[in-house]
């Protein structure tokens, strides 16, 4: 009988002082699971710093190792959608190269696959060491996102197992701007869920600032959810009917011979709509910015073939 293939995708970028503790503990687990053939593809993310040697030294060590190497930083999400249209096995198992999503669930995903499951997703029921101000934001980040798209995404990772029907159908989307948490959601398949607790980073640290986190949320809002568009709308109806009632007030005032100076109201409006309006500018802006990103159909990543450990297609 034929082995089915798995290929374990994972994004690294400038992990130099981490990979080579952390890629063993990888292969360690994978060394157990016989009854498929396991392939591990890395996906260099543009590192400024030796990743991309520390990855020559061990594929030399691991033969079932390969890497390729993006032309620069393009963001997770791209490295992620790079990873996946390389590979080209049964299934594909995307992780993170830190260890924060544990090997030790592998198995356990391949298990499932092979019952018939599509989508294997690992969700977090411990979101590792983190602040109160990082944790707050995730949640409500959530909970904006479950409210505005009707997707309840909360809790889940990036660690998932994808079966070669749920690869073709992300890479056949057309769109630039990946969340790939939401697509993978959003196509249906079939899903089983494996609780997992995050543990801390051991080696190196984490390549998201605040800021980065910040513009991720909104390109994940916004390609999901045109629902701000519609509130501007609703805000706009209720400002016009607010403003109704107090014309409509200022007017009988007047006529009544008891118009006040008035001079704060006047203020107050001037200011409310003021803001209302480039609250509303902004959140089309947004949504034109994110029109402009697909419509000039740029890649979202090039591959550096002459540094990849892996042959061009
Ligand atoms: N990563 C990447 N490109 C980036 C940032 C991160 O490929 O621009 C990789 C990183 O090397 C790691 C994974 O994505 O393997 C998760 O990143 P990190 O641990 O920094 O994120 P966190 O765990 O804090 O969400
Ligand atoms: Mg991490």
């Amino acid at each position: 009988m034929i082995k089915k293939t798995v290929t374990i995708v994972i994004p690294v970028f400038n992990e130099g002082g981490a990979i080579e503790k952390h890629l063993p503990v990888i292969f360690e687990n994978i060394k157990e699971i016989k009854e498929i053939n396991i392939g591990v593809l890395l996906v260099d993310d543009g590192s400024t710093d030796n990743t991309v040697e520390k990855l020559k030294k061990l594929c030399e060590r691991y033969n079932t190792l390969n890497f390729i190497c993006l032309n620069r930083n393009f963001g997770k999400e791209a490295a992620i959608h790079a990873g996946l249209q390389q590979s080209h096995d049964d299934a594909v198992i995307v992780m993170d190269s830190d260890l924060q999503h544990p090997p030790q669930l592998i198995g356990k995903m391949i298990a499932l696959w092979r019952q018939g499951i599509d989508v294997v997703e690992a969700y977090k029921v411990y979101r590792g060491k983190e602040s109160y101000l990082s944790r707050l934001m995730a949640h409500r980040f959530y909970d904006l996102f479950g409210i505005l798209s009707g997707m309840n995404i909360k809790n889940h990772s990036d660690f998932k197992l994808l079966d070669r029907k749920v690869v073709e159908a992300y890479c056949a989307m057309p769109e630039k701007k990946r969340f790939f948490r939401g697509i993978i959601h959003w196509l249906g398949f079939s899903s089983a869920q494996i609780p997992f607790e995050v543990p801390e980073r051991q080696h190196g640290v984490t390549a998201w600032s605040r800021f980065k986190l910040f513009k991720f949320s909104f390109t994940a809002l916004t390609s999901f959810s045109t629902a701000p568009l519609q509130i501007i709308t609703f805000l706009g109806v209720l400002c016009f009917i607010i403003s109704f009632i107090i014309g409509s007030l200022a007017l009988y005032h007047k006529y009544m011979g008891s118009a006040v100076s008035g001079f704060t109201t006047v203020i107050l409006l001037i200011l409310i709509i003021g803001s209302l309006l480039m609250i509303a500018l902004g959140v089309i802006g947004i949504y034109i910015a994110h029109i402009y990103d697909e419509v000039k159909r740029r890649p979202d990543y090039l591959i550096d073939w002459k540094r990849s450990h892996l042959n061009k297609p």
